[in-house]
């Protein structure tokens, strides 16, 4: 039988990059990039211990848990590839208009049960301006804010002026949801009927209110190890707060259907790289996670990730909240968010997930670029 040798080097290199991180230095890009390219299974294994000891430094063994609402679904104008609920696809994504109170009362009354965090309003369309729409959306967030159940979230699509942003800061809104989705350079690949300086924007105006950002974006969309270098680096430009990481779901209809699989090793990895170029801040596995990581699910803590998106995502099923919390519980890791924080609104960490807004921070302002 012939040894398959490993480069002792590597495993060294990944230790000093890690010791670099946990002094509270940044990796630069082709640090980061060395890191996107690791094959080796020993060198990936190498990699994941060293993200997971970071997310224990910075993160400690909590979890935060969140779920989403899809409170809009369905007929969306834009073109996204990976997206089921686009116009531009047959697919068999449900289609119905913005909802009533009801269906969120019941959402939050379930999230606090299973000690979920937030539950965040998705919506397929575009975005959102002034109008009977947007006093619908404040309207919602409000009473969820009184009810006090959960943190109200918001995935509202695109932004087109401060006044919207400061209107859903005035509401209760404290995060929002507005991935990236892939590098500049990908995104084109992937969307043409809005582009990624448009996201920027949108990001630029929330921040601007005071509310702070859950973006990441999709990984295996035929993107490049380098593109998903970049994204985290944009990610770490803008500040994002909390970032999503979703692995592509090959929906029937989508131009994506027939897209294979990432390798799950690769998978785990990529979440470890994050880890690595955003040490502090929640890493939140969402969507496509039961499909592509099967019985691997469990590791992605294990890689670096301190949050995960429990429940049903939008248009695909999820294993039970039930399993996720016994997957949490059998790793020594705890669900917590606690509620009496934000009636304090005095959060002491300020890259927590948490949403509230910790004493004497300023609103980070618009990006610039790496
Ligand atoms: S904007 Fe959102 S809902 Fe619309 S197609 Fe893109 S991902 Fe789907």
């Amino acid at each position: 039988m012939t040894k398959q040798r490993v480069d002792v080097r590597n495993r060294d290199r990944i230790q000093d990059l890690c010791d670099r991180v946990l002094d509270g230095a940044s990796i630069d890009k082709e640090e980061a990039l060395w890191l996107f390219e690791l094959e080796e299974q020993a060198d990936i294994t190498d990699l994941m211990a060293a993200a997971n000891r970071i997310r224990q430094h910075f993160k400690g063994n909590r979890i935060h848990l969140c779920s989403i609402v899809n409170a809009k679904a369905g007929g969306c104008s834009e073109n996204c590839k990976f997206c089921s609920q686009s116009s531009a696809y047959q697919t068999q994504s449900p289609k119905y208009g913005f909802v009533d109170a009801e269906p969120l009362r019941q959402a939050s009354e379930e999230a606090k049960e299973n000690q979920v965090t937030a539950v965040g309003l998705v919506a397929a369309w575009k975005g959102l301006r002034e109008g009977p729409i947007l006093d619908e959306v404040c309207d919602r967030i409000r009473e969820m804010a009184a009810e006090g159940k959960v943190r109200p979230d918001a995935s509202l699509g695109l932004i087109d002026s401060q006044e919207v942003a400061n209107r859903l800061k005035d509401a209760g809104l404290e995060c929002y949801g507005h991935n990236l989705e892939s590098s500049r350079r990908f995104f084109p690949e992937h969307c043409t009927t809005h582009s990624f300086d448009d996201r920027l924007k949108t990001i630029g105006f929330l921040q601007k209110a005071g509310i702070k950002i859950c973006s990441g974006g999709i990984i295996g969309m035929g993107e490049s190890r380098e593109d998903r270098c970049d994204l985290a680096l944009e990610l770490r430009a803008i500040g994002a707060s909390v970032v999503p990481v979703n692995f592509l779901n090959p929906i029937d209809g989508t131009p994506y259907e027939n897209m294979e699989a990432l390798p799950p090793m690769e998978i785990l990895k990529t979440v470890a790289c994050f880890r690595f170029l955003l040490p502090d801040k929640e890493i939140m596995v969402a969507g496509g996670r039961t499909i592509n990581l099967r019985d691997l699910q469990s590791m992605i803590f294990m890689a670096g990730a301190s949050a995960l998106m429990v429940g049903n995502y939008l248009t695909t099923l999820n294993q039970s909240v039930d399993q996720d919390l016994q997957m949490l519980r059998d790793l020594g890791l705890s669900p917590d968010w606690k509620p009496e924080l934000a009636e304090e609104g005095s959060c002491a960490d300020s890259s927590c997930g948490c949403g509230v807004t910790p004493k004497n921070e300023e609103a980070s302002l618009p990006m610039g670029s790496f």
